[in-house]
């Protein structure tokens, strides 16, 4: 599987962003631009493109958040309403298919950097309110006297083929009713990856599994998560489902799959998101 966006040209310049200066001075460049996230991680778009504009007004480190640099041209992201508006909105699933891939890294790592920010104010360990710093990439705790810097919470996604190279799919009770995707669930205090596959899939499908293999991750900022993929064998396929988290679940040749999403039996994950890479490689052959 191809990795996350392996060409981006994105630089998150950590050697300039120390300086506040510097920050300041790519703040007021006429060929830098920024670009907004709302309240539900929604980007600031005009007809299904993403909606830029240049920079206004001084600089202030706790609205306005370095990105980075792309060839050059710095790249800042605000909360929505900082920029005026109101602006018409898309959301990431439907703006990553159509920007190439150094501007989806820098959309998602401006929905990243702002959904942080806005539940991170204040220190996790003394409660003090933190000063923003690195053009947003870290924030100083003057009482503790340490940086903060972003959380990102790990989950783990899992192609699960059975000994004939089936694919195990699911449907998970809150979804709309035909959708499928294979098996994903977050890592708890304490574990390691490992351990967090074989949990999961065993809550979910009761299946064990050999030969966990890692095929990849992206980041998917919805608040915070890093999704972690992995391809494993299933010993047996005998599943249980839960019956509460996971509704039904089988396992599918590459042609059963085919005719299933040709008649409308089920519909896939959209292509923005890991486990819909993760499927399309397996139907393509790309995952053993
Ligand atoms: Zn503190």
């Amino acid at each position: 599987m191809e990795p996350w966006v392996p060409s981006s040209l994105l630089d998150r310049a950590a050697e300039g962003r120390v300086d506040d200066a510097w920050v300041a001075g790519m703040w007021e460049h006429p060929g830098s631009r920024v670009f907004g996230v709302d309240e539900r991680s929604t980007v600031t778009s005009t007809d299904g493109e993403l909606r830029w504009q240049r920079p206004s007004g001084p600089y202030v480190p706790e609205l306005h958040l370095l990105v980075g640099l792309v060839e050059g041209r710095a790249w800042f992201v605000a909360e929505a309403g900082v920029l005026g508006g109101p602006w018409e909105t898309a959301s990431l699933r439907d703006l990553t298919p159509v920007l190439d891939e150094t501007m989806a890294d820098v959309v998602v790592t401006g929905v990243a950097l702002v959904n942080w920010h806005r539940v991170a104010p204040h220190c996790g360990q003394c409660g003090a309110l933190t000063e923003v710093r690195e053009g947003g990439h870290v924030r100083w705790c003057a009482h503790c006297e340490r940086p903060r810097f972003p959380r990102t919470d790990p989950a783990v996604i899992v192609a699960v083929l059975d000994d004939a190279d089936r694919l195990l799919l699911a449907h998970q009770r809150v979804w709309e009713s035909n959708r499928v995707s294979i098996l994903a669930g977050f890592v708890e205090a304490g574990e390691s990856l490992e351990q967090a596959v074989h949990r999961e899939i065993a809550e979910e499908s009761s299946l064990t599994l050999t030969s966990l293999t890692y095929v990849g991750s992206q980041p998917w900022p919805f608040p915070r998560s890093l999704m972690l993929g992995f391809v494993a064998r299933a010993v047996g396929t005998a599943i249980h489902v839960d019956g509460v988290e996971i509704e039904w679940g089988r396992f599918y040749t590459r042609a059963e799959l085919e005719d299933a999403v040709a008649s409308g039996e089920v519909t896939l994950p959209t292509s923005s998101s890991i486990a819909s890479r993760i499927i399309t490689a397996w139907r393509a052959g790309e995952l053993t």
